[in-house]
């Protein structure tokens, strides 16, 4: 009986795979599919100054409109277009639509973009960013590219390299999800980057946590007196907000100041006034 009863769990299982086999299939075919027909869109998300709430810059995030199973984050297909080797067409394709539209804005202000540690191994990826911001007519200085610590794991000097190369063309580099990793003191003294990201993680409990403040206001002192710009992601509520404020973080990043908005909801920044007040006037 015993034997019966193991012998369906072990029979349901395997139907369990091999639907998330068919399912995982599909889900590959679609996405080759989507990256010939960019089924794609960018959302932006604000990054404010903490102190004056003022727009800073944006961070364009990712989303595969699928034609049946609607919007898929970032999170369930970008590792597979990794392992698919669709990863460095998506990022053009993401780059490209990024820069064009940051290009259409009235105010020059700062477009990020999220990078996989594997478009840094293509060999003609500076050109190619040479050549997007040249169609697009994106100053530069309007482009951050935001890298994780994840590429700590290639070459190093090959992605030293490539960084400075990147950057000598007047772009910043932004290390995201900073602190998560388990080298961050290393990252600081070996990878050549201009922002410091710091991770969700460490801002959900600074309202009540005195030791969880003390580290984020460790990071901030540590990035401003290496000459980095330092943003909190992640700040959800006004307690967390007013922490920040206290340590002097100089910019937020997070569900209190705006969710990430499609293009459509940009308006604003294609009239020539200017709001200052971002929670007013920028979320929703
Ligand atoms: P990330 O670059 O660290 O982006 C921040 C993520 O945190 C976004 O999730 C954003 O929606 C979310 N977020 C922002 N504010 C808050 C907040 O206050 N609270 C919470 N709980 N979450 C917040 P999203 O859009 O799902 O993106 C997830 C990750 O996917 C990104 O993390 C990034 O690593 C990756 N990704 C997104 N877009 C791209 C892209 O265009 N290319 C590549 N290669 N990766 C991307
Ligand atoms: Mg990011
Ligand atoms: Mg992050
Ligand atoms: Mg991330």
């Amino acid at each position: 009986r015993a034997k019966d009863a193991t012998g369906q769990r072990i029979c349901l299982f395997e139907e369990f795979m091999q639907r998330e086999f068919d399912d995982r299939k599909a889900l590959e075919n679609d996405l080759r599919l989507a990256v010939q027909r960019n089924e794609f869109e960018l959302l932006y998300q604000a990054q404010v100054d903490v102190m004056s709430l003022e727009l800073r810059g944006l961070e364009a995030l990712v989303r595969w409109n699928h034609p049946t199973r609607g919007q898929i984050p970032p999170g369930l297909f970008v590792s597979l277009a990794e392992e698919l080797g669709l990863i460095n067409e998506l990022g053009h394709i993401i780059l490209v639509a990024a820069c064009t539209e940051a290009a259409t804005w009235m105010r020059p202000l700062k477009i990020a973009v999220n990078l996989s540690p594997l478009q840094l191994q293509a060999p003609d990826f500076v050109q190619s960013v040479v050549d997007v911001l040249k169609t697009t007519g994106l100053p530069a200085e309007r482009l951050e590219l935001e890298i994780t610590e994840t590429v700590l794991l290639d070459n190093r000097e090959r992605v030293v390299k490539i960084l400075n190369e990147l950057r000598a063309l007047g772009l910043t580099i932004a290390m995201d999800d900073f602190g998560t990793g388990y080298s961050s003191l290393a990252i600081l003294r070996d990878i050549p980057f201009d922002t410091i990201k710091l991770d969700k993680s460490f801002v959900r409990d600074i309202a009540e946590n005195p030791q969880a403040a003390s580290l984020v206001k460790l990071v901030v002192d540590v990035g401003t007196s290496l000459n980095k710009t330092v943003i909190i992601e992640g700040v959800e509520t006004r307690a967390q907000h007013e922490r920040i404020r206290q340590l002097g973080g100089p910019l937020s990043q997070g569900f209190l100041f705006a969710r990430p908005v499609r293009a459509s909801k940009l308006g604003f920044l294609h009239q020539a006034e200017q709001h200052a007040d971002l929670i007013d006037d920028f979320s929703h």
